[in-house]
């Protein structure tokens, strides 16, 4: 699965006359030398892996610095009541991306997708779409594949880490794929998926990494969500017919040079950003002297 634009999946498709999941599936198999269905299997593996993190969510935990956990629970409870701005439908995707981000700071098992910081975002689309539209486990692992493939797509042209290219590399990264997935699900064209990827990518960039203390709880917990919402937001205005003014494999480019132009302080080092804020660096103090 090494795509290194969007046009190279798309021609894949076309030549082989298949849709863009499947040229991403078959390009997996390909390249790892296993059989299809192997590849399909890994991917069922995953898309489980994901749905048994959302379940295994437990809102008693409190990670290492007692910063987050809880949050993943709070959402939940609250969107109980039927009152949120949201609504219940994206009141779920708010509260399960919580609860994932919780789970990644208090070490339970997660899905990196594409990153463990970055791990609410897919999940929490995915899981509330399966619950709550009928999508079935074979459309949410076909749109897995698309996903991936543009996920592929990003790594190879841009950067998927925050210590490379800031949070826009991540959770940026993660509702790109999230809005692929999201059009993918709806059977959309691998057009819209690039417009959808576009979008959310560019309404995320310049998003700088900048965790508390060097822990990957804050902010990151709570960007899951906006990842998220991004990701909604923008798959729908692909499927709407609105177009990215800027082609996706150029909006990945200029991910990838605001990245390589972002100062050192601003990727993933703590010294920039929100975690030189006073009430950062106070907690920072006490992080480091054992008293948190
Ligand atoms: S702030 Fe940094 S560590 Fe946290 S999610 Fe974003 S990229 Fe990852």
């Amino acid at each position: 699965m090494s795509f290194q634009s969007t046009g190279e999946m798309k021609q894949l498709a076309l030549e082989r006359g298949i849709p863009l999941w499947q040229a991403v599936m078959e390009a997996d198999a390909e390249e790892q030398d296993i059989t299809p269905e192997a590849s399909m299997e890994k991917m069922r593996f995953i898309w489980e892996a994901m749905k048994d993190a959302i379940r295994g969510y437990d809102p008693n935990m409190l990670s290492r610095s007692g910063l987050v956990g809880a949050e993943g629970g709070k959402m939940e409870q609250y969107a109980a009541l039927g009152d949120t701005f949201c609504g219940p439908f994206v009141s779920k995707i708010v509260a399960r991306a919580l609860m994932m981000g919780c789970s990644n700071a208090c070490m339970r098992r997660i899905v990196a997708a594409p990153t463990a910081g970055a791990c609410g975002v897919l999940p929490a689309l995915l899981y509330t779409c399966w619950e709550e539209r009928d999508c079935s486990d074979e459309e949410i692992v076909h749109a897995l594949y698309a996903c991936a493939g543009f996920g592929q797509v990003i790594a190879n042209r841009a950067s998927i880490s925050g210590a490379q290219g800031g949070c826009q590399a991540e959770i940026g990264s993660a509702a790109a794929m999230g809005a692929v997935a999201l059009v993918a699900l709806k059977n959309g064209t691998p057009e819209q998926m690039e417009d959808a990827c576009a979008m959310a990518l560019k309404n995320l960039m310049g998003l700088v990494c900048d965790p508390v203390a060097g822990l990957v709880e804050v902010p990151c917990v709570k960007r899951n969500v906006i990842g998220a919402m991004d990701a909604l937001s923008a798959g729908d205005m692909a499927l709407a017919g609105i177009h990215s003014t800027i082609p996706a494999d150029e909006v990945i480019d200029t991910m990838g040079r605001v990245g390589n132009a972002m100062s050192p302080r601003l990727k993933e080092t703590a010294k920039g950003g929100l975690a030189i804020s006073p009430t950062a660096k106070a907690f920072t103090a006490r992080w480091k002297a054992g008293e948190e």
